[in-house]
């Protein structure tokens, strides 16, 4: 097949080529680098059959020749690099859906989007099926995120229904592993890379805040095996594994095997207080569910930002 990938040079874009890769299929991978990492780019150029373009993905991309699938992941999502790059988050999750749905029906392509969690905000219903609407704030900080997914979410429902487009819709909870971009601000690469440089591991709040980690190889499992059904509903992909960040810092404390002082630091606006997917949806639909331990995937990002010359990491704060 012929795929097109927004965001190729992601961290969740660049596994997903690769593993599509893999499996022989060409690649046109696009990003303008805003977030994402030319390293990425460099490792899917060793591949014959990748090919990049370097482009905004919120204005309409001209692409020669057909198109199996469009799969949208180009978008700030860490909560610093959003907040950074607040007008550009909206674009490209409003206007570069749309332009890639057109895309997808000029084509006669499959499309996928890549939405979050985000979507039920601060959510008051524990843990979250894909039938709860969500707690979001329209004008809190995190909104250019949280509500330009859930337009996103909107238009290629729209899309499905009105022009017949054959559409899948992901809802990813926190998703860690290899690749993660260590400054973009995000509790597991800040709290990896403090402890990796003997550095305090900053909370911020009083920690007792929930996530629930999902290691990246399970996410591109759940998300090869929707694209095999025709679905239209989104779909929770994540690990339902929670830990509130005192929790987190502990284990990550242990198995990099030094124990650093905790800074506790404002908790920012709006921040969820838990967070914890209900992946009934996605077991029933498509016979999947995490396989790796959040232990050993930690295990295996450690390891991984080790080879990285983590000296001249500079983890910003928010
Ligand atoms: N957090 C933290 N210390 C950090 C970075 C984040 O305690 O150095 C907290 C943050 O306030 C949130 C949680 O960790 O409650 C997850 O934050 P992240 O930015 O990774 O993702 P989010 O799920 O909020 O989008």
């Amino acid at each position: 097949m012929r795929i097109l990938i927004t965001g190729a040079a992601g961290f969740l874009g660049s596994h997903l080529s690769e593993r599509l890769l893999l499996e022989g299929h060409q690649v046109i991978g696009v990003d303008d680098f805003s977030s994402g990492q030319p390293r990425n780019i460099e490792l899917l150029s060793q591949h014959a059959q990748f090919h990049f373009v370097q482009a905004d993905a919120s204005k309409p991309l001209q692409i020669a020749g057909p198109l199996d699938w469009v799969m949208h992941f180009a978008s700030p999502a860490s909560p610093p690099r959003y907040l950074k790059l607040p007008i550009q988050t909206l674009l490209v999750n409003g206007e570069g859906t749309r332009h890639l749905l057109d895309l997808a029906v000029e084509k006669g392509a499959r499309f996928f989007l890549a939405s979050t969690s985000e979507v039920y905000g601060d959510p008051l219903v524990h843990p979250q099926p894909e039938t709860y609407w969500g707690n979001v704030n329209p004008v809190g900080p995190r909104s250019i995120y949280d509500e330009g997914k859930r337009y996103a979410e909107t238009l290629t429902v729209a899309y499905q229904q009105a022009k017949g487009v054959s559409t899948r819709i992901i809802r990813i909870f926190n998703t860690y592993g290899p690749r993660m971009d260590a400054e973009d601000g995000r509790v597991v690469t800040n709290f990896i890379s403090q402890a990796l440089r003997g550095l305090p591991l900053t909370i911020y709040g009083d920690g007792s805040q929930t996530r629930s980690f999902q290691y990246v190889d399970d996410l591109i499992e759940g998300i090869r095996r929707l694209m095999e059904v025709e679905y239209h509903q989104p779909v929770n992909l994540g690990n339902p594994e929670e830990y509130t960040m005192l929790q987190l810092a502990e284990l990550i404390q242990e198995l990099v095997g030094s124990r650093m002082p905790l800074e506790h630091k404002p908790l920012p606006q709006d921040d969820p207080r838990q967070r914890r997917p209900d992946i009934s949806r996605a077991k029933a639909l498509l016979g999947w569910e995490p396989r790796v331990p959040v232990r050993e995937g930690l295990a295996r990002t450690i390891a991984y930002f080790r080879d990285l010359q983590c000296a001249d990491w500079h983890p910003e704060a928010r």
